[in-house]
């Protein structure tokens, strides 16, 4: 058993059976023993590669494509630049080295993270050593600027609620110990779930109240300062339904409840809510779009050819497999989702198809 797993089972023998929301808040950010709190959970030598740590060309597109955002605000003399969840600091490292070719965007951007490891905070700073950079642990309620906010697989890292339909009606699904293991149990009582799609016995709901919640504070934000926010991440385009809790060890899927703390534990995201609670603040929805189409559209291919041609054979079969690994449908190209808000319809339209 984990250290975190000695702490959950204490927890669950003191008040009984947790939600699955409170399993996985505590795996995952528990500010001693959670996942974000180890040492290095991204990249070859973690557990699983995300996009920006697959290739430079990720974040190098990415700074490009808020480059382009920003020059369809009108060039503004101050831009708020935000990332939510920027793990090691990759992307934001590349997207402002590719940035660089607009030096009044560099001028113009404040940077701004938003991180609750601490861990982390120290492995960004360590990544961007030669940028002013504000933390924060929440969305800061920012003014007087426009907002670009980036945000790579940090949504599907939030902790959810998830409940079973049993005739007819939704019970949420807990973690309970049993003979020293953790496995599911559904709550005694009814939950009141006020907005389910239809459902049938048997299904799985899952339902992500801080992810809800910062949709709606960055579609405030955007709506009263003017910008856009790009969110990556993977699930399915409409699909409301079904259990997509899954963990990650070592490059391997493994079992959520095997290991808390040791794991990386994630769920799909559910764009379609996304997107309804955008539109229910005013804001204007591109996408999700297919993560390999859109980084084509910001122009990859141009990007790939132009590295290969200073590399040697072994860096041009890595530029090779970097660029698969992140446009084709049978890796990240298709499953991973790319959606961007925005204050008006013209604005974050780069990537998106017409
Ligand atoms: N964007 C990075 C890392 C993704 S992992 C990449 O693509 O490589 C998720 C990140 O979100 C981590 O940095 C984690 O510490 C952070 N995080 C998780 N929950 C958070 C929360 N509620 N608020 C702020 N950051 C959070």
């Amino acid at each position: 058993m984990t250290h975190l797993g000695e702490l959950l089972k204490a927890r669950i023998e003191r008040d009984g059976p947790i939600s699955l929301h409170d399993y996985m808040e505590m795996a995952l950010s528990h500010p001693k023993h959670g996942y974000y709190a180890r040492q290095s959970p991204f990249g070859a030598a973690g557990d699983f590669i995300t996009a920006p740590e697959t290739s430079q060309m990720f974040g190098e597109l990415i700074g490009l494509w808020a480059v382009d955002v920003w020059a369809k605000l009108g060039h503004p003399g101050k831009v708020y630049f935000l990332e939510l969840g920027p793990g090691n600091g990759t992307l934001m490292r590349d997207a402002l080295r590719s940035a660089r070719l607009v030096p009044e965007f560099l001028a113009a951007a404040e940077i701004h993270l938003i991180e609750t490891s601490a861990r982390l905070k120290e492995r960004q700073a360590e990544t961007l050593d030669d940028h002013d950079i504000h933390w924060h642990d929440e969305l800061p309620d920012l003014a007087g600027a426009p907002v670009i906010l980036i945000a790579n697989e940090f949504f599907d890292a939030l902790p959810i609620h998830q409940y079973s339909r049993q005739s007819g009606t939704w019970f949420e699904r807990m973690v309970s110990n049993r003979d020293g293991k953790f496995s599911y149990q559904l709550a005694d009582a009814p939950a009141s779930i006020t907005s389910a799609p239809p459902a049938e016995d048997g299904d799985i709901l899952e339902l992500c109240p801080t992810g809800d919640r910062m949709v709606e504070e960055i579609s405030k934000l955007i709506f009263r300062e003017g910008g856009a926010a790009l969110i990556i991440d993977y699930g399915a385009t409409e699909t409301l339904l079904g259990d997509s809790f899954q963990a990650m060890k070592r490059h391997e899927y493994a079992d959520p409840l095997a290991s808390p703390g040791e794991a990386d534990l994630t769920t799909h995201v559910r764009f379609s809510r996304l997107r309804e609670i955008a539109l229910s603040y005013g804001i204007t929805v591109q996408g999700p779009t297919p993560q390999g189409r859109f980084l084509e559209r910001l122009g990859i291919e141009a990007r790939h050819h132009q590295l290969k041609k200073n590399a040697n054979e072994a860096q041009r079969k890595n530029l090779d497999a970097q660029l698969k690994r992140l446009v084709s449908s049978s890796e990240m190209g298709t499953l991973f989702k790319v959606m961007a808000l925005s204050h008006n319809t013209s604005v974050a339209t780069e990537g998106f198809g017409s």
